[in-house]
């Protein structure tokens, strides 16, 4: 096996790497919170104009038809550097409706996506529904022409920000819980929604409470069939989970953790030192994964379920356990740090590494799904 990217590739790596150093919105990287959503504009509307926003989707769509190894190539140099270029509305949300949106959808929505126009949120879970999506309340009774849903969804990353909402409905209520599922595309300044924020354990305004007070959709934004929006639903949930190239933030993030661990005075503890072998070996393997699932989504065209489900477990637990080792290289540094230093985004990585073994489906679920799927065993 050739670890070696294609002349083509590594050109294309040299470009993105060049945009990065050359090309970026002035205060980019030190940007506060209050700011960063206008640079993170300003960002996407960069990546829009050289079509790297949907670098891997079809030319007709407003990408670049890029192979998958291409977008494992852009992921990384992205990631490694922290630049802010992920996008739900590209991710899943685009991808379903290319697959089951009517033509008048995707003319309608997919463009205003790869442009940076629109940003989209993801309104999948409840109070009372999380892994067990599928028992979700949120009820949309026809009227007319027109949906109107009421009910609650949580944990909406980005809902305040967002244009556009992804929303998971009840349609029926009277048949088993999967097959009354609908999938809508909800305007977020509609009437009678409310974004409440959450703030998350680190500190961050990341996502929100939304609440659905008579809120009418027109049916014509139902994408795919009334009451089949669980099998839309769930290929966008494969699409979620099969974000390649994620690994290199770990690998920046080892990277740093061993640059304070030579600095340390006294040198380090040996288990210590052990343990930042064992990471830089799993983000290694975590890598090889990520290349795996790439060259194997070029082959045949989709990505490899089970190596998807892998890649996310191992992924979302390898971060906690670097975040973890960067608090003990630090010591009691940790505990005193300044804004945008290295030991200030080991700390925050701490904190924000807890939710990695939740969001997009939890290691619990992860596992069982990857025992049956791939070893085979039996549900219960
Ligand atoms: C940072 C972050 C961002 C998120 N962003 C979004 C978003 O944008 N949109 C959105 O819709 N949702 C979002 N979520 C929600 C996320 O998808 C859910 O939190 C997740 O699916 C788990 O659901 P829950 O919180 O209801 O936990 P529960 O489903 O109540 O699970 C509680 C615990 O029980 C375990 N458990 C549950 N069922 C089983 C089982 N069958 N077998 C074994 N163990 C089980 C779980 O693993 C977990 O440990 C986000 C979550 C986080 C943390």
């Amino acid at each position: 096996m050739d670890f070696n990217l294609s002349p083509e590739h590594a050109a294309f790596q040299q470009e993105v790497r060049d945009f990065i150093q050359n090309d970026m919105p002035a205060g980019w990287n030190t940007a506060d919170a209050e700011d960063r959503p206008d640079i993170e504009r300003q960002i996407r509307f960069k990546l829009a104009e050289r079509k790297w926003l949907a670098l891997a989707w079809p030319k007709e769509y407003g990408g670049l038809a890029a192979s998958p190894m291409q977008q494992m190539v852009y992921n990384e140099m992205m990631a490694y550097n922290a630049v802010p270029s992920f996008s739900m509305g590209v991710a899943w949300v685009g991808p379903v409706i290319m697959l089951y949106g009517t033509k008048e959808q995707q003319e309608r929505f997919l463009p205003r996506i790869t442009s940076g126009e629109d940003v989209w949120c993801t309104l999948y879970s409840e109070p009372g529904s999380g892994s067990d999506l599928a028992s979700l309340q949120a009820r949309a009774v026809r009227d007319g022409d027109d949906y109107v849903v009421n009910g609650q969804k949580i944990w909406t990353s980005g809902g305040h920000r967002s244009d556009w909402g992804w929303l998971a409905v009840r349609t029926d209520p009277d048949v088993p819980k999967h097959k009354g599922i609908s999938m809508v595309c909800v305007k977020m300044d509609s009437p009678g929604i409310t974004v409440r924020p959450l703030v998350n354990m680190a500190g961050t305004h990341e996502f929100n409470e939304v609440f659905f007070e008579d809120v009418r959709i027109p049916v014509s934004n139902l994408v795919g069939e009334e009451n089949r929006g669980w099998y839309s639903l769930a290929v966008g949930l494969d699409f979620e989970r099969s974000s390649i190239g994620a690994t290199s933030t770990a690998r920046r993030m080892v990277e740093q953790i061993v640059g304070l661990a030579k600095a340390k005075p006294g040198g380090l503890d040996h288990g210590v030192k052990g343990r930042l072998v064992d990471v830089a070996i799993a983000v290694q393997v975590m890598r090889n994964m990520g290349y795996k699932i790439a060259a194997e989504q070029e082959r045949t065209g989709i990505a490899p379920n089970r190596e998807s489900q892998m890649a996310k477990l191992f992924g979302a637990e390898l971060n906690q356990r670097i975040a973890t080792l960067g608090l003990q290289v630090l010591g009691m540094q940790g505990q005193a740090t300044t804004s945008g230093s290295v030991a200030d985004r080991l700390h925050y990585n701490f904190l924000r590494a807890v939710a990695n073994t939740i969001e997009g489906g939890t290691s619990e679920i992860q596992r069982n799904v990857i025992a049956t799927r791939a070893l085979g065993l039996p549900r219960e």
